[in-house]
């Protein structure tokens, strides 16, 4: 049966940023589909999100972690044990207009959003190439393929570009070691990364008018996505990116 390829029962997940918006969502998916779903981030909510999780009967923790910290990373790999799925979803986003951006809100923006990914995939990536399986997602972003208006991201926009070629090439890398490396790049999804925007009348009529779908997205509908990357049931997909969108990038 095809749906049974979507089942992660017996395998661990680690979701970083999984404490609240997509990464949380996330979670819930890998965690309802029978995964031991382990929370890592650096929002000491997530312990909260593990015992919600835990509440309805599913198997999740939190761990804090800071992926900007390739040491903390290192340590929480040896402390879970085998992991089968990681999903790089911690990312943070800057509205500094380029030629006011400081050199620190730079370099911060690619510390988590770039370096914070490629850590976390060193880390897990080598239990699974030594165990010959493994599905590594990346949440990228729209914003690697085109640029947003009408605020400004240029940090932001180039770290997910970086995002997605980082993706392809790790792919490429462990192709031949059984790890599957993908991404998933949304567009506006209603998270608090998104709120203050929403709030600002020109964004929100900005961002609507160029979806064609007309409405934000839910973190529920990058999470189905995510759980078709973590599965069998995308045994033939890698270096991918699934465009997440509501047809933004089509105009
Ligand atoms: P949120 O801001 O709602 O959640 C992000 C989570 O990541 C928070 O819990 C945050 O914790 C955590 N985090 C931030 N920095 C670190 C770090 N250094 N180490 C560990 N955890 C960290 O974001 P979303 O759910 O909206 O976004 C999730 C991902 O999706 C991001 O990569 C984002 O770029 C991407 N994305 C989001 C879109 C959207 O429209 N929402 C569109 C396209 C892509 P804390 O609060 O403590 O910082």
């Amino acid at each position: 049966m095809v749906l049974d390829k979507f089942k992660l029962n017996g395998q661990t997940a680690v979701v970083t940023g999984g404490a609240r918006g997509i990464g949380l969502a996330i979670a819930t998916a890998l965690a309802e589909a029978g995964a031991r779903v382990v929370i890592a981030d650096l929002d000491p909510q997530g312990q909260k999100s593990a015992e919600h999780l835990q509440a309805q009967g599913l198997q999740a923790e939190y761990h804090s972690l800071d992926v900007t910290h390739s040491s903390q990373v290192e340590a929480l790999a040896q402390t879970l044990g085998p992991v089968d799925i990681l999903v790089n979803n911690a990312g943070i986003c800057r509205n500094t207009p380029a030629l006011e951006t400081p050199d620190e809100e730079w370099l911060q923006v690619f510390n988590v959003n770039v370096h914070g990914v490629f850590w976390c995939s060193r880390a897990f990536g080598r239990g699974m190439a030594a165990r010959q399986q493994g599905s590594i997602i990346n949440i990228a972003s729209m914003s690697g393929r085109i640029v947003n208006r009408p605020q400004p991201q240029a940090a932001y926009n180039a770290s997910k570009a970086a995002v997605v070629h980082l993706t392809r090439s790790l792919a490429a890398e462990w192709a031949p070691f059984g790890v599957r490396v993908n991404a998933i790049s949304p567009g506006y999804i209603g998270t608090k990364m998104t709120k203050r925007g929403l709030q600002t009348p020109e964004w929100r009529q900005d961002w609507l008018g160029l979806t064609p779908l007309g409405r934000l997205g839910e973190p529920e509908e990058v999470a189905a996505c995510a759980l078709f990357l973590a599965s069998e049931a995308s045994s033939y997909l890698t270096g991918s990116e699934l465009v997440v969108d509501g047809g933004y990038t089509i105009w």
